[in-house]
């Protein structure tokens, strides 16, 4: 049996924009290819609307791709219908940004995190006993059983969330910026309960965030996006110790410090500039209007993702020949 849980091969979503008359396209995920291995976390990191929730999605079949292929533990998720969808969706599952908003406010603690196993035909001898278990996996107790959402502060929400994700002992779990709703306080603890419940079931994750401590702290591989393009992949140590591609200098760069001195070089590798429109990329490099070191190579091909060192991927005509 293979030890990778998540395959994507030339990944794109491609949203159509603009008029009847004239068709333009979003081009939100654009030829992008990894894997996930079995028990690992895979960081994705990047500015707002680079691209990152629509590869969670895509991989969780929530939305369908414009091309490209997307295996989960050796089965083409692209394909899989019927009860092979069903039971996929049993194995894999996604908690989102909003605690507000990704629960129903007229359902209790208890509906809530059973009602997954409802919709999926499974009964369990105790259902009380079973969501009082999971209660306490997530930090709450049965003081909290039959209380409604609204009683509950961010964080405890995110605590319920996970407790109904968990409900169906999923292996594979889409973290798509659970903290970045929640207080500085608060990140912390929910960080460090999914990283125990992670060991416990040996969980895989994919962690989308744009906070790059969070990242680093949470990933063992990270691979950064911009443009729909994922431009490096590395682990999270040599990410973090040796970045190449100009754009993670600059995302490191853009992470506060204490000491001037150190703020002070990192300076130099400040972007400069608003990403580009999404609707008409330009040529060449998706970066080069914003780098400092672009030349003419730069903007008239698109350097391909390449291994430089053992297990690091840059996309840059600065490494590439
Ligand atoms: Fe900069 Fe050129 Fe590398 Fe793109 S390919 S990041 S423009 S140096």
């Amino acid at each position: 049996m293979s030890d990778k849980m998540v395959e994507v091969y030339d990944l794109r979503k491609y949203f159509q924009a603009g008029g009847i008359f004239r068709k333009n396209y979003v081009k939100a995920v654009d030829g992008v290819s990894f894997t996930i291995m079995k028990g690992e976390t895979l960081g994705l990191v990047g500015e707002s609307g680079c691209g990152k929730t629509t590869t969670g999605r895509l991989i969780l079949k929530l939305i369908p791709p414009t091309s490209g292929k997307i295996f989960f533990d050796g089965e083409d998720v692209t394909k899989l219908k019927g009860k092979k969808l069903k039971a996929f969706r049993r194995r894999a599952n996604i908690v989102f940004q909003d605690p507000y908003t990704s629960l129903d406010p007229r359902m209790t603690v208890f509906d809530t995190i059973i009602e997954p196993l409802r919709t999926h035909g499974i009964e369990v001898p105790d259902p009380e006993d079973f969501v009082i278990k999971l209660l306490y996996e997530v930090g709450l107790n049965e003081t909290h059983l039959y209380r409604y959402p609204h009683e509950f502060s961010g964080g405890q929400r995110q605590r319920i969330a996970i407790a109904r994700v968990l409900a169906l002992r999923p292996q594979f779990i889409v973290l798509d910026e659970p903290t970045s709703a929640l207080d500085v306080s608060v990140q912390a603890q929910i960080l460090n309960m999914l990283k125990d419940l992670q060991k416990k079931y040996n969980l895989t994750y994919l962690f989308i965030s744009h906070n790059l401590g969070v990242v680093k702290y949470m990933s063992d591989r990270v691979a950064v996006m911009y443009m729909g393009k994922i431009v490096e992949i590395a682990s999270s140590d040599e990410l973090f110790r040796n970045p190449l591609h100009p754009y993670t200098k600059a995302l490191l760069a853009s992470i506060p410090v204490p000491d001037p001195e150190i703020a002070k070089k990192k300076e130099r590798f400040r972007i400069i500039g608003e990403p580009p429109s999404v609707i008409n990329p330009p040529p060449g490099c998706r970066f080069h209007p914003r780098c400092p070191y672009a030349k003419q190579i730069c903007r008239e091909r698109e350097p391909p993702l390449k291994e430089i060192e053992p297990g690091h991927y840059v996309a840059c005509w600065l490494y590439t020949s």
